[in-house]
């Protein structure tokens, strides 16, 4: 039997951000960060493209992106530990989303949300795109924004940067897997690990990303969150074509330049829901490259370098996280999970809404209360307009 103040099961970007928020808002708490796989062979935050943007339609998300671009931009000096550099890779590449005429009104009332709210973001009709992207195909197009602070990290130092950090601090990550949940009455008591441990906790964060209605099951909390696997490519153009931001279209392609070629693919939001890893090394050609080629004629001649898998932690009622507690039924388990692509982006808002919740009992810098459970218990949808 072991004991800490709050036990966080997940150690990827969003546990890891938890910890360190809790360690730096109350820096004696007991915090352990429970993570299964010391290699992170399955986590989905080392298969992230690494996209960073404000581009979103609900007022949270694109606060959540404000502050947590500007936590990735100072990343280097917030993570350093004597002795050890963190640096994080920031490419301040910018985002185009792109829409065909019949989407223009929505992505003006998004643009104009983004405004609201403090974001360098630029609309673009068809002759604005076609003289800000000369290479690209406009004539089928209504209109586009480019948010040129926008950008892209790398997840991999991101990672490996904050467990540094949160060690440095005092927080411990545990190799070992939960197993097993104890609750008396609203609240859970302990995780049991299968090393057989068994860890007390005063707080209980599920942080296990696409595995987290697996978690929500050991306390009997049924969480709409399901695996969706994801193909990301490395490809290159085949022609000269000047660098690209991240460019999305509400066909779901997304791609940006990554050194001298491209990273990004097409979502399908169609895929069988599961624990699959399989790579595909037709899908490139099948729905990759047309929608690459179509968009941008000189990528005819791309060609697919590599193609790797990765799940996105899916929420199926609105594809929007789940970030809380359930009152009056689990107090103290806070799920934080569901981010359907844009986990990596937002893991630093998340963990500090968290550590938030947790240290105050309330959010503090966001009001997140629309992203609580309570809507998943009154299966009340709250869903991004537009491109997702
Ligand atoms: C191909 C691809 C591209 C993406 N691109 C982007 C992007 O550009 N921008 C962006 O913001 N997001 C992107 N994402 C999404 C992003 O990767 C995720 O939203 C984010 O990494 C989620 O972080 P996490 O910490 O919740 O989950 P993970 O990184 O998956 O970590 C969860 C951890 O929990 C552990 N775990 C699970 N169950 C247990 C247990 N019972 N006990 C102990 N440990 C357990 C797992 O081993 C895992 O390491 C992309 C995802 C994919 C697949």
């Amino acid at each position: 039997m072991s004991s800490c103040d709050t036990a966080i099961i997940g150690g990827g970007v969003v546990g890891l951000c938890t910890a360190y928020f809790l360690k730096t808002m109350a820096p004696a708490m007991n915090v352990a960060v429970i993570e299964r796989e010391p290699g992170y062979e399955h986590c989905s935050t080392l298969r992230a493209s690494g996209g960073c943007r404000v581009q979103f339609s609900c007022p949270e998300n694109i606060e959540m992106s404000l502050f947590s671009i500007d936590f990735i931009r100072r990343f280097p000096q917030l993570m350093a530990i004597p002795g050890r550099e963190a640096p994080i890779d920031w490419v301040e590449g910018g985002y185009l989303f792109i829409v065909p005429p019949e989407h223009v009104g929505m992505l003006e009332a998004n643009h104009a949300e983004q405004r609201r709210l403090g974001c360098d973001a630029d609309l673009l009709d068809r002759a604005g795109l076609a003289a800000r992207f000369p290479s690209m195909r406009v004539d089928d197009l209504g209109a586009g924004v480019h948010t040129p602070r926008d950008g892209w990290c790398d997840p991999y130092q991101m990672l490996h940067g904050l467990r540094r950090k949160v060690a440095e601090l005092g927080g411990r990550v545990l190799a070992d897997e939960v197993v097993a949940l104890d609750v008396a009455g609203t609240r859970v008591r302990s995780a049991q690990l299968r090393s057989g441990t068994r860890i007390e906790a005063s707080h209980v964060v599920n942080a296990a990303g696409a595995w987290a209605a697996d978690v929500g099951r050991m306390a009997a909390m049924p969480i709409p969150i399901a695996p969706l696997r994801r193909f990301e490519h490395y490809f290159t153009c085949g022609n000269p074509i000047e660098r690209l931001p991240y460019v999305k279209d509400v066909q779901r392609m997304a791609f940006r330049s990554e050194g001298v070629g491209f990273s990004g693919g097409v979502v399908d939001s169609d895929e069988p829901r599961g624990y699959n890893f399989d790579v595909d090394h037709e899908y490139f050609e099948r729905a990759v490259w047309p929608a690459v080629a179509h968009r941008f004629p000189a990528f005819e001649a791309a060609k697919c370098h590599r193609t790797w898998s990765g799940l996105y932690e899916q929420c199926e009622l609105d594809g929007n996280p789940i970030i809380g507690n359930w009152p009056g039924t689990l107090d103290n388990f806070h799920v934080c999970a569901g981010f359907s692509g844009h986990g990596m982006m937002h893991a630093p808002a998340d963990g500090r809404a968290i550590a938030e919740r947790i240290i105050h009992g309330g959010d503090r810098a966001i009001d997140l209360s629309r992203l609580g459970y309570r809507r998943v218990v009154e299966n009340r949808p709250y869903a991004e307009r537009g491109i997702l």
